[in-house]
């Protein structure tokens, strides 16, 4: 894989734009050789999530909330071969996470993983997905794929069901968690897990509250089982952030209560109302919305 000059988002460069790719080098266990780990976000926000992790071997996809077709050709612009891709794994039914779903499944015979009842709510009688390629997933059971230790838990929000992904290879833990009202005792402990974290900074407070949307769908965005506005995510990591949480990828950002520009305001003014200060190792970045973002390189 070609690898363009990026640039790491360092503690002290809070209004530098944008994460996308970031390379982690580890150790497989299996071989001995040097191995890369790679995650990057293909889309991440409120019209579309997709994102993929790998190694110079092989990957995995998390959601598929943007057309095959884009999946297809980011892909490709990577230098990451579809074929090495070994998976897709699905956190809950909406259309920002299951755009594509159908079609990779159909064209490129992705196997996809979520879930039973997660299964049970995508699979309407409109979609048409190959019966090889419905997997079913266990709830904080972990399970392998591509190398990968995998486990699914459980978040709330307002789908049928709803998870994150902690994901372990070698001695890196990678949590995603992009849709959920609040943060859970069990949310929680793997998010504090994580050495790459994504969670969601869906809103500016201020932004929705003056903004145009109905009373009920504010409602329903602030809501325990909608999504995670600025402040509320700040002030989580204010108060667990750890020497072992390197990576944060603030992510899943709404279009029209936030910009990347509060998101990062809302952080550091909490960090510095808190006291926080981050080591030079830590990096803090926002996912694009709507297209991939620029190339982060971490060597360890
Ligand atoms: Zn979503
Ligand atoms: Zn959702």
């Amino acid at each position: 894989m070609t690898l363009d000059a990026g640039h790491a988002i360092c503690s002290q460069m809070w209004s530098e734009p944008l994460a996308s790719i970031i390379v982690m080098y580890t150790f497989s266990t299996k071989n001995n050789v040097l191995m890369k780990l790679n995650f990057w976000s293909l889309s991440s926000g409120s019209s579309g999530n997709c994102y993929y992790l790998g190694n110079e071997f092989h990957g995995i996809l998390i959601d598929a909330g943007i057309s095959a077709t884009s999946i297809r050709k980011f892909l490709k612009n990577m230098d990451i071969p579809m074929q090495t891709i070994m998976g897709v794994l699905i956190t809950h039914n909406h259309v920002d996470h299951i755009k594509g779903l159908e079609l990779l499944t159909r064209k490129n015979n992705l196997p996809a993983f979520t879930t039973h009842k997660i299964w049970k709510s995508i699979l309407t009688p409109d979609k048409k997905i190959s019966p090889d390629c419905i997997h079913e997933i266990p709830l904080r059971q972990g399970f392998q794929l591509a190398g990968f230790d995998i486990e699914a838990f459980p978040v709330c929000h307002d789908a049928p069901e709803t998870i994150g992904f902690h994901i372990c290879t070698c001695d890196k833990k990678i949590t995603i968690v992009t849709d959920l009202g609040h943060i859970c005792q069990t949310a929680a402990l793997y998010i504090k897990a994580a050495n790459l974290l994504v969670i969601e900074s869906n809103y500016d407070e201020e932004m929705l509250d003056s903004g145009k949307y109905p009373h009920f769908l504010k409602s329903r965005i602030k809501s325990d089982h909608g999504h995670l506005g600025n402040y509320q995510t700040a002030a989580f990591l204010a108060d667990n952030i750890s020497e072992n949480l390197n990576i944060i990828c603030l992510a899943h950002l709404s279009k029209n209560n936030n910009t990347p520009e509060k998101v990062l305001q809302t952080l550091q003014q909490t960090f510095t109302e808190r006291g926080i200060i981050l080591n030079g190792q830590q990096q803090i970045s926002v996912l694009n919305r709507d297209k991939p973002t620029n190339m982060i390189r971490l060597i360890e």
